[in-house]
């Protein structure tokens, strides 16, 4: 099928890279003329391990970019909204990229006489796919919804880190359609994938998205509170985890307490879900719960650090790992900002590295007499009088730690890395 994909980030690029490498012919567009020139000469505007591979092979055959929206809507049968839905200030969400990318839609399908189908994967509250994009669409093309053009929701399930395994192996795809024609389309785009498909109304899509990270969310802020709680009980909350995690029912993943969740998703989908369910006279209650304990997590990294080493003034603290989770260099949301900020307030100096975020976090965090950029992992411990240990890069396990006090926030070091660290102290551990 012909496919165009609006947007070209961690999902936009994956999606189109993804349905090339099926043999689709794949056009993805961006605002971002620096995306569009790295993907037309194979680069991957974000780090995702497999992704430079991926494009060496389909570009320029199956996949290209552009800035051209109308060009790339108007020659594609299928298009793919793939940008950002960030958190407004009042943590409700943001749709103005979409309303954009919408209406670029639109402006495109106004001459266009065949049936379009536009799939919506960028995760939006529910509702918004109808009442905003598809409306937008109709505004600026002149059409109407479910006649002229079909509008869906796949909800994008993908890891960061993990994300081209996801995408061609799925544990499932969740289709939202609310017509017959719009349906068939999509059951022929996705007969490629051979995981379970659940087909819904649009509504349920977007709401499946949202209810799935505030689950996973709610597990981790559950496993926080306890490992908070365990910790001064003197038990291994690790342990409490693989035991629960037996149980079928509960499952082992996502009862890994540490420092809290960040990331471009949970805090952001999690806050709008809250928004969302307030708007409509709703009080979510478990899910503010779920946000406090998170919030609160980063602090504690700090508070050890302060305990074991009395003033952390004029001291100097590595901060390792900036990302939010290993495999990515996404900074966006991630406890490293928080505990950066926290430090900062205690007149301590910071020496951070990780091995993809620097670069994005030296946009937010720019090098400065209080805060320098290691070059590698050991620099920043050697120069270091504690580390702060906030993302669980498997490559800090094998560093000299030597008599260093070291705060893991992520269960970094397993337990045979441990013995070798003099003064080692986890943060629910
Ligand atoms: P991103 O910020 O990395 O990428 C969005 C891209 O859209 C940017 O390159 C931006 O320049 C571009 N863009 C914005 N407006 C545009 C327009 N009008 N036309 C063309 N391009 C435009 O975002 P992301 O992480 O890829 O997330 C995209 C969506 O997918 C979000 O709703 C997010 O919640 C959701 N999602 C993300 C992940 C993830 O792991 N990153 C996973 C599942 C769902």
């Amino acid at each position: 099928m012909k496919i165009s994909v609006i947007g070209t980030g961690y999902v936009g690029a994956i999606t189109a890279a993804g349905f090339a490498k099926l043999g689709h012919d794949v056009v993805c567009v961006d605002v971002d003329q620096r995306k569009v020139d790295l993907i037309n000469s194979k680069t991957p505007p974000i780090f995702e391990e497999g992704l430079p591979e991926l494009l060496a092979e389909v570009v320029p055959s199956k996949l290209s970019a552009t800035l051209d929206i109308a060009k790339a809507v108007r020659e594609s049968e299928v298009t793919f909204i793939c940008v950002g839905t960030p958190s407004a200030k009042d943590g409700s969400i943001d749709l103005s990229y979409i309303r954009s990318a919408s209406a670029g839609i639109g402006a495109a399908l106004k001459g266009k006489t065949d049936f379009h189908v536009v799939i919506m994967k960028s995760t939006v509250v529910p509702g918004t796919s109808d009442t905003v994009a598809a409306v937008e669409i109709a505004k600026a093309s002149g059409k109407t919804a479910g006649k002229d053009f079909g509008m869906a929701m796949v909800p994008e399930f993908l890891r960061e880190g993990k994300a081209i395994e996801d995408f061609f192996e799925p544990d499932r795809i969740v289709v939202g359609t609310s017509d017959e024609k719009t349906r068939q389309v999509l059951e022929k785009l996705f007969s490629q994938f051979s995981c379970a498909k659940l087909y819904v109304d649009v509504k349920t899509a977007e709401m499946i998205k949202y209810a799935s990270n505030s689950f996973l969310a709610t597990k981790i802020s559950f496993i926080n509170e306890l490992g908070n709680f365990c910790k001064t009980q003197g038990i291994d909350t690790y342990n409490v985890a693989d035991g629960m995690g037996l149980d079928t029912r509960i499952g082992r993943k996502f009862l890994n307490s540490g420092c809290g969740f960040g990331g471009s998703c949970f805090p952001k989908d999690v806050s709008a879900l809250q928004s969302l369910m307030k708007s409509k006279g709703f009080a979510p209650m478990l899910l503010d719960a779920v946000m406090e304990v998170n919030a609160r997590q980063p602090a504690k990294m700090v508070a050890i650090a302060q305990k074991r080493t009395g003033s952390l003034s004029g001291k100097t603290v590595g901060l390792l790992g900036l990302a939010f989770k290993p495999g990515t260099d996404d900074i966006r949301d991630s406890p490293a900002i928080p505990i950066a900020e926290a430090l900062q307030k205690t007149g301590a100096k910071i020496v951070a590295y990780d091995p993809e975020g620097m670069e994005n976090f030296k946009r937010k965090f720019p090098a400065s007499g209080g805060l320098e950029y290691a070059k590698t992992a050991q620099e920043a411990i050697d120069k270091s009088d504690v580390i702060l240990l906030v993302t669980d890069w498997p490559q800090f396990n094998t560093l000299n730690y030597g008599s260093k006090n070291v705060i893991d926030g992520k269960n970094c070091l397993d337990y045979a890395s441990r013995k070798k660290v003099k003064n080692y102290e986890g943060i629910c551990w």
